[in-house]
């Protein structure tokens, strides 16, 4: 059997027993039948009981509550989303573009309420966000999100170096900016904390109970089939596997390091007192956070993508992708040089072609979706959820009207175009950030992959 311990350090640090829960056995029928027990998936049974105590609904998981990136995640619980506010306006227009990210904004609050109203200890730490600009290329980007940020009211301010460094002391810190919209959070015991409160409210987590076919009114097991008025898809960076889906989101990995509990004395030097999330601007994101227990967890993309968009557990783990995620937290932290690394993971998230999420459901076949969060569905999947519980229970409301409800996608380029793609745009952010560090100019190639990507 299979030890969720290893999946992360978030599952690891979990103080229950990690067994599956019973698998469906039999035919069933409920008003919502949800793919999926992540985070996609829970926000949308809980919302569906908060609007109705008597809706019957059944998840069925593959693997266990937060097998997928919910539980392995760098705990950014922010407002970002994929599609940047600008571009978004040109599709929607300003003022939809506006409430598209003044929702974002709410739900962190919202991930914050409910965390604490439900009892769930999740370690939630609302210290905002510092991005740091470590070169002239990256302090130009830092002016133009602030900027961006002003246009529609984001909340992010310009850090001089010294504000910035006082945040967090990198190397070669130049500015940055900071953001007060963002909580670190430690996910699996939030997953698995949500997980519990919809089944105390009457919501039955079939595990280790893969789907093998998503179809109007029913959901099919090798075990049984739920019939149901809804059916949810909530499979994200899984979606791939499903049938008829291989080119809607396409799987790609980021992988994640991180540190034993450091020292107070180092970090007194480090910072991050309010347990800030952090990053900085180059190309190939980067991620940390401290975590409640004085870790360092430090995450990037730059794992290959997958021929064919095919997921395995043997992905989760590629060691040269640690061992430069260990080399650049050094070279920003140079404190860290003889921390010990206790804690290596990684998982699957997906991205639509036009690198938007959405959330829709179809009346006509009770079928409904949300995913493509890219890397910031911790958030987005709370949003996603109450979208889904309204338009679900047929409610017209501020969430059914955002823009991002009812987007439809195109898809991914059939193999071998979308392999060459995927895996050339992740090589030539890694050369853009080589040369933007050589020359201190804008790298080019940036802007052309970022054009040729659609994002
Ligand atoms: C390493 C990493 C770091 C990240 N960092 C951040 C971050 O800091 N902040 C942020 O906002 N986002 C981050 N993300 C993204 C975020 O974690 C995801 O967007 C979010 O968790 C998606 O939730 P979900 O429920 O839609 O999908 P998942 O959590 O992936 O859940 C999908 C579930 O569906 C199950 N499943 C799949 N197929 C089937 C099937 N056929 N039948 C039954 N069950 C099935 C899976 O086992 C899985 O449990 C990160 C992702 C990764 C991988």
């Amino acid at each position: 059997m299979r030890d969720y311990r290893e999946l992360s350090l978030w599952f690891d640090q979990l103080d229950e027993p990690l067994t599956a829960r019973p698998a469906l056995a039999g035919d069933r029928k409920v008003d919502v039948a949800i793919v999926g027990a992540g985070f996609t998936g829970l926000w949308t049974a809980y919302y569906l009981q908060a609007l109705d105590p008597d809706v019957s609904i059944a998840l069925v998981e593959s693997e266990i509550a937060g097998f997928g990136a919910s539980g392995r995640n760098g705990g950014w619980c922010s407002a970002l989303f994929p599609v940047s506010a600008a571009t978004l306006a040109t599709e929607v227009g300003d003022d939809a573009a506006t409430a598209q990210y003044a929702a974002m904004r709410a739900t962190v609050e919202e991930v914050g309420r409910v965390a604490a109203a439900e009892g769930i200890d999740a370690d939630v730490a609302p210290g905002g966000t510092v991005v740091l600009a470590r070169s002239q290329p990256q302090l130009a980007r830092a002016r133009h999100e602030v900027a961006e940020s002003d246009r529609f009211g984001l909340g992010s301010a310009l850090l001089d170096a010294d504000a910035a460094r006082g945040r967090l002391a990198a190397t070669h810190v130049l500015g940055g900016t900071y953001t007060p919209h963002c909580a670190a959070v430690q996910p699996a015991k939030l997953v698995r904390g949500l997980a519990r409160t919809v089944e105390q409210r009457g919501a039955t987590i079939y595990e280790g109970t893969p789907a093998v076919a998503i179809e109007p009114r029913a959901v099919r097991t090798a075990s049984g089939t739920l019939g149901a008025r809804h059916v949810v898809r909530a499979t994200e960076g899984y979606t791939a596997r499903l049938r008829g889906q291989r080119r809607a989101y396409a799987p790609v990995y980021s992988l994640i390091v991180a540190t034993e509990p450091l020292p107070d004395a180092v970090w007194d030097e480090i910072g991050l007192r309010e347990r800030e999330t952090f990053s900085d601007f180059r190309h190939l994101i980067v991620y940390g956070q401290r975590t409640a227990d004085g870790r360092m967890v430090f995450g990037g993309r730059g794992a290959p993508y997958h021929y064919a968009s095919r997921i395995d557990t043997a992905y989760d783990r590629v060691p040269a992708v640690f061992a430069a995620l260990q080399e650049t937290l050094v070279e920003l932290f140079p404190a860290l040089r003889d921390a010990r690394i206790t804690h290596r993971w990684g998982g699957p998230l997906g991205i639509a072609r036009d690198w938007h999420a959405s959330v829709g459901l179809d009346p006509a076949t009770g079928l409904a979706w949300a995913g493509g969060y890219v890397g910031d569905g911790l958030s987005t999947t709370n949003l996603a959820g109450r979208t889904l519980a309204d338009l679900i229970a047929g409610r017209d409301t501020e969430l059914t009207r955002l823009p991002w409800v009812g987007h439809r996608s195109r898809r991914w380029e059939p193999e071998p175009l979308r392999w060459l793609g995927a895996n050339a745009g992740l090589r030539a952010m890694t050369w853009a950030d080589a040369a933007e560090r050589r020359h201190g100019r804008p790298s080019r190639m940036a802007s052309l992959v970022t054009a040729m990507m659609g994002r």
